[in-house]
């Protein structure tokens, strides 16, 4: 095994994606020391049990303090006070990031408590599950993933190379861009899909029209796909939707203009237009299959390939 990159890490927050870089740390020897924190007891306690770490505390400062590399990964609407409290623990040269699904707002909120010394580097790794907590995480989750590195100007090239160093390690390829350019993208790749995917199964749900019995029992026809994305953590996306508003807003209304394009091509039966639409999109999907970022399967490949346990 390689040397470890660091000689303490500390997570902050230990669900899904906490939980996960605990257990590529281990797998990896990525730190000789790795100190866990999360919020509740019960949380804590559960990973103490899962043995994900070295130390566990109630306290987050006591985790930090001596961490040369300090990861938050709680929901994003959280990171503002979560740096609050962290910031008087953290050592000079250590580096702090993030896993947040939003950047500019995590800046906006984190930063301002940073310490001059310590290197605050955001980052967001771009893959995930709909399971939250400490038992959903696995080691494999970052393979082949991108993770997006987010510094700010002025950021000390040394600590960002470390931090992209920590995360090719855990099987991760990086992309460094500004915030507000990260926030757009996500925008379109992965918080309108679920915004999508949260209208149209509450729409179901709603309906009268059909029973909900028959919704579940003909699911397969299609709507099973958008239950998965819409089975995530209400936390966490209830935030994301608060803390990229306006690139979410900005995506929604391109989104509507494209749906009313749709709508009015079945009514007038212009399926020339439906036709040169669908072919289109069928061969995004194929380009992400090239891309290595699906596998050709029926369940989208995720089972399989990511987690065989599961
Ligand atoms: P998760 O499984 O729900 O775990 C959340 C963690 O944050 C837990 O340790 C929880 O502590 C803690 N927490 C929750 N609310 C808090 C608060 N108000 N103050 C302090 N700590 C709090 O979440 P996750 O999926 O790992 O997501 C964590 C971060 O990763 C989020 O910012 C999310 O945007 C980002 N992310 C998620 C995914 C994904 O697919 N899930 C992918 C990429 C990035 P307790 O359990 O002790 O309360």
């Amino acid at each position: 095994m390689a040397e470890p990159l660091f000689d303490r890490i500390a997570l902050v927050g230990i669900g899904l994606i906490g939980s996960s870089l605990a257990r590529v740390i281990r797998r990896e020897g990525l730190a000789k020391h790795v100190a866990i924190s999360s919020r509740s007891e019960t949380t804590l306690k559960r990973a103490e049990s899962l043995a994900l770490g070295d130390s566990f505390h109630a306290d987050a400062r006591d985790a930090v303090r001596d961490a040369d590399l300090v990861i938050v990964s709680v929901p994003v609407g959280a990171s503002g006070a979560v740096a609050a409290e962290l910031a008087p623990a953290l050592k000079p040269g250590a580096i702090l990031t993030d896993v947040g699904s939003t950047k500019a707002s995590v800046i906006a909120q984190m930063a301002p408590h940073v310490p001059a010394g310590v290197h605050f580097i955001p980052g967001h790794p771009i893959a995930g599950t709909e399971h939250s907590g400490p038992d959903a995480g696995f080691a494999e989750l970052f393979e082949n993933r991108w993770c997006i590195l987010t510094p700010l100007p002025g950021s000390d090239p040394e600590a960002v190379e470390k931090l992209a160093a920590f995360w090719r390690r855990a099987g991760s390829n990086i992309d460094t861009m500004d915030p507000q350019h990260h926030d757009k993208v996500l925008a379109i790749v992965s918080h309108l899909p679920h915004i999508i995917a949260y209208n149209i199964v509450g729409t179901a749900d709603d309906l009268e029209a059909v029973t909900k019995s028959e919704v579940i029992k003909y699911s397969a026809s299609g709507f099973r796909d958008f239950t998965r994305l819409a089975a995530s953590d209400p936390t966490m996306w209830r935030d994301v939707c608060l803390h990229n508003k306006d690139a979410i807003l900005e995506m929604l209304a391109r989104f509507s203009e494209d749906l009313a394009f749709l709508q009015r091509a079945i009514r007038w039966g212009e399926g020339d237009k439906l036709f040169e639409m669908f072919t289109r999109t069928r061969a995004v999907r194929r380009s992400i299959i090239e891309a290595g970022q699906e596998i050709d399967a029926p369940d989208f490949g995720r089972h399989v390939a990511a987690h065989p346990e599961k």
